[in-house]
């Protein structure tokens, strides 16, 4: 296939989706990591096209969500500084911190804008020497590589006012800590397409090998979410535990080792928090101390800050794929996309937020879900 429509194609989709029913003998537990692969099956109601043996959990794959409550409430107290302009990617700004969100922040007068690119921030610090120029740097190993090259060339440049307030998470080492839980469900995982473009697919096989759990790296449309899960179950029904490679328009084994290159030059690994789940070995980047001064938690001596996240919220389970969002007493009640609660109703590839706009909470007056301008999901695959 060649062109995007034809990976949304309705008779593809039914054909694969036919093929898994014919090849399934029993119950399988199947995740997939990617909050984009998340709303893409909730928009298009993959789960319901394929049959009732195949369950579909959802990962921790979505960095607005996972990023501990302690680094939001860091980036309010810096945006909230006289002569800072805080730049951050747009989903950010409604994610709650303790008590405040980068929107309130704004509202009080705080310098908050929304940027694209970490390398608006740095064409910010140039063209403002007077000001602090702080980007906040959310994201998995995909958006990494850009991060750090901003950081990379302010130093470059000489910026003296350009700093990269960074939470990086890593899947590898959160996919163990799910996959060695004595909860865990996750027979087979779909694997992101995008993180393995930038990483390759080696780390997998050592996941895959370790957990005899078969892996298919997946991409973000209908069609490869559907002939994902198909490759997991004809891996299951074999027995077989090996990584398969559905995004190979993308990714290579070895990945994009010019980003890989830059990543080692700025970050080293390091123990992550993840919000709701909790420290992880070794599952994220912090800047390297040659790159110090450009790192905003050492830069605005934030230091330790200790954040709650509101008792409702069961987000950890759901990002564990223990959990769906309606499980969640909260859910469309307490917490909806105007007041949310936890991170995954605000975020675009939130779960929770998936699960409420292609209307999970209330399954439609006639059980028709309702997805992009309330067509049927049958008139949009
Ligand atoms: S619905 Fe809201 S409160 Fe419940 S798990 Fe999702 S984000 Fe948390």
């Amino acid at each position: 296939m060649k062109y995007i429509d034809e990976y949304r194609d309705a008779g593809v989709a039914k054909g694969i989706a036919q093929a898994v029913r014919a090849r399934v003998t029993r119950p399988w537990v199947l995740m997939e990591i990617c909050g984009g692969q998340t709303h893409t099956i909730m928009r298009y109601g993959l789960d319901e096209m394929l049959p009732p043996e195949i369950e579909l959990v959802h990962g921790p794959g979505c960095p607005v969500c996972v990023a501990p409550l302690e680094i939001i409430d860091k980036a309010l107290a810096i945006a909230a500084r006289p002569g800072v302009i805080f730049v951050s990617y747009g989903d950010m700004l409604r994610v709650p911190g303790s008590h405040s969100d980068l929107f309130r922040v704004k509202a009080a007068g705080g310098d908050v804008r929304i940027a694209y690119s970490p390398m608006d921030a740095v064409r910010l610090a140039r063209e403002n020497p007077s000001r602090q120029v702080v980007f906040f740097g959310i994201g998995f190993e995909t958006t990494a590589p850009a991060n750090a090259m901003s950081v990379w060339q302010a130093k470059r440049e000489g910026l003296r006012n350009f700093s990269l307030l960074a939470a990086h998470v890593l899947v590898p080492p959160a996919m163990r800590t799910i996959l060695a839980s004595p909860s865990n469900r996750v027979q087979g995982l779909i694997a992101p397409g995008h993180v393995c473009t930038v990483m390759g697919t080696r780390e997998y096989e050592d996941l895959s090998r370790d957990f005899h759990l078969p892996i298919a790296i997946g991409g973000f449309e209908p069609v490869d979410l559907l002939e994902s899960v198909r490759m997991l179950v004809v891996q299951l029904e074999e027995g077989r535990a090996e990584v398969e490679n559905q995004y190979a328009r993308s990714v290579t084994r070895e990945g994009n080792v010019p980003a890989q290159r830059i990543l080692e030059q700025v970050y080293e690994v390091c123990d992550q928090q993840w919000r709701g789940i909790g420290a992880i070995p070794m599952s994220g980047y912090k800047l390297r101390p040659e790159f110090a001064e450009y790192d905003a938690d050492l830069v605005y001596g934030t230091g330790e800050i200790t954040a709650h996240e509101p008792e409702e919220c069961i987000s950890a389970l759901v990002l564990q794929g223990l959990k769906k969002p309606v499980d969640c007493a909260a859910f469309g009640t307490l917490c909806t996309p105007e007041r949310p609660l936890g991170a995954p109703m605000v975020s675009s590839e939130g779960v929770c937020a998936a699960y409420y706009a292609y209307r999970r909470h209330d399954g439609g007056q006639d059980g028709i879900r309702r997805p992009v301008g309330n067509r049927p999901v049958r008139e949009v695959l």
